[in-house]
């Protein structure tokens, strides 16, 4: 065993957060240590990326790369819902603080692009290598790690917590709060010779609701689409067998998934995550912090996911930073960060709850404009909620809540179904 010292950060974990984490620390002269467990590529659940990711991707100096790689372009996002037959499609808003389209991005080749960008800026990336245990004191933090067989052991000042779903620091020394009736299973796969739509919209996202949960569609560049389901807890529950068996299923209930994948061959096992919803505890302390997943995970339906890991861990960045610089590391100074990163998630999380409430849902696919409420809505779908919310936004979403509530009333009145479909 090998104890290394003289790092100033070390992360645990090379996923978007942990790459962009870093990348940003070493990017500003910091000594960087970053362990993967993974070998890359690998297959990772999380394809949709949103607008306001691309001006991040540009900061961290990444978005050449990226371009480089041709991804997916996607100008939109068309959600539809078997049950009351409606659809409508959401246009990225030209005019903003990010871009009008984004990208749909295998997360194999995404988080390897990230993951050499962070190396070529001088990050000492360990690969595949397992952060085993933790010990933080007054001075530092020591980490065991098993690199290669090896067992190797190294200090650094300051520790970022990165390893997504695993949750290292809120499963060994926190908690993780689950929540409720959110984050069933998810099941999904990757197609070829599945349908696409015509122009400008071959890229656009597709959510399609049905009875038993709702499909994600994505679309890559050449003839991949990845698809996969989220389901309700009643039609998940006491469902053994293979998950093919269960996926297929699915599909066949849900007609436009059905009619989309009538000629497409799957290319790869079908994959399932469970309970993927949760909020983790402490997310600062004392030399530490969380970044992305490792704080909380919500729901997949607005595409979030990636943009939140990227944006929390730039600004994890700007707060070790001074710390470094101060060498001043209690968590009181993180505080701020924390509040940042949950004004930047709190509208997706409202938004996500309303979406399973029919009398949400139906005001969501009919959207009008009046007083910037479609506006307001497409922001949030663009990532826009960790830019200041100018007040016309923030009074269109209010408006919506507010109308919201009053189709609750109209819909009980016409003896038309209210329950969330949480509940479900
Ligand atoms: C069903 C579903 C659908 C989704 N769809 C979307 C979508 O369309 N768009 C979107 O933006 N997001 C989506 N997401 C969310 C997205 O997957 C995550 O938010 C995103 O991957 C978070 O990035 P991260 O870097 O925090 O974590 P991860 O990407 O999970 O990276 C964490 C890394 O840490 C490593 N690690 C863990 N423990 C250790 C350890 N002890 N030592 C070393 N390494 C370790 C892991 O190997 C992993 O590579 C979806 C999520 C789910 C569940």
């Amino acid at each position: 065993m090998t104890l290394e010292a003289g790092y100033d950060v070390v992360v645990i974990g090379g996923g978007p957060a942990g790459s962009t984490a870093a990348t940003c620390l070493a990017r500003a002269g910091r000594r960087v240590v970053l362990f993967e467990r993974e070998p890359f590529p690998r297959l990772h659940v999380g394809e949709s990326l949103l607008p306001a990711n691309l001006p991040l991707l540009d900061r961290i100096g990444v978005h050449p790369a990226i371009v480089e790689r041709g991804f997916q372009v996607k100008y939109g996002a068309t959600f539809s819902d078997q049950e009351s037959q409606l659809e409508h499609t959401f246009y990225f808003a030209r005019n903003k603080p990010w871009p009008y389209y984004a990208y749909q991005v295998p997360r194999a080749e995404f988080d390897t692009v990230l993951l050499d960008h962070a190396r070529k800026q001088g990050v000492d990336v360990r690969q595949p290598a397992t952060v085993e245990t933790i010990t933080l004191d007054g001075t530092g933090v020591t980490v065991s790690a098993e690199e290669h067989g090896q067992a190797v052991t190294l200090r650094a000042r300051f520790l970022i917590d990165a390893s997504g779903r695993d949750g290292f620091f809120a499963s060994r020394l926190g908690r993780r709060e689950a929540i409720p009736n959110l984050g069933k299973v998810a099941l999904f796969a990757h197609f070829r010779g599945a349908e696409r739509a015509p122009g400008r919209d071959e890229g656009n996202i597709r959510i399609h609701l049905f009875e038993d949960g709702w499909f994600w569609w994505i679309p890559f560049a050449g003839d991949t689409t990845s698809v996969g389901c989220v389901l309700h807890a009643r039609t998940a529950r006491g469902r053994g067998g293979p998950v093919e068996e269960l996926f297929d299923e699915m599909v066949h209930r849900c007609r436009r998934v059905a009619l989309g994948l009538g000629g497409a061959e799957r290319i790869t096992p079908v994959k399932r995550v469970a309970n993927f919803s949760y909020v983790n505890r402490p997310r600062v302390g004392d030399r530490f912090l969380c970044v992305g997943d490792a704080i909380a995970f919500v729901d997949p339906i607005f595409s979030g996911g990636v943009y939140i890991a990227m944006q929390s861990a730039e600004l994890a960045a700007e707060a070790v930073l001074p710390a470094l610089a101060d060498g001043r590391f209690e968590a009181a100074r993180f505080a701020s960060y924390e509040r940042a990163v949950w004004r930047g998630i709190a509208p997706f999380f409202r938004m996500i709850h309303k979406y399973y409430e029919p009398a949400f849902l139906e005001l969501f696919l009919k959207p009008r404009n009046y007083f910037g409420m479609e506006d307001a809505v497409l922001s949030v779908l663009a990532g826009g909620a960790f830019h200041r919310m100018p007040w016309r936004m923030w009074c269109g979403l209010e408006l919506l809540f507010l109308l919201a509530r009053v189709n609750v009333w109209v819909r009980r009145r016409a003896g038309l179904p209210v329950e969330s479909r949480l509940e479900w």
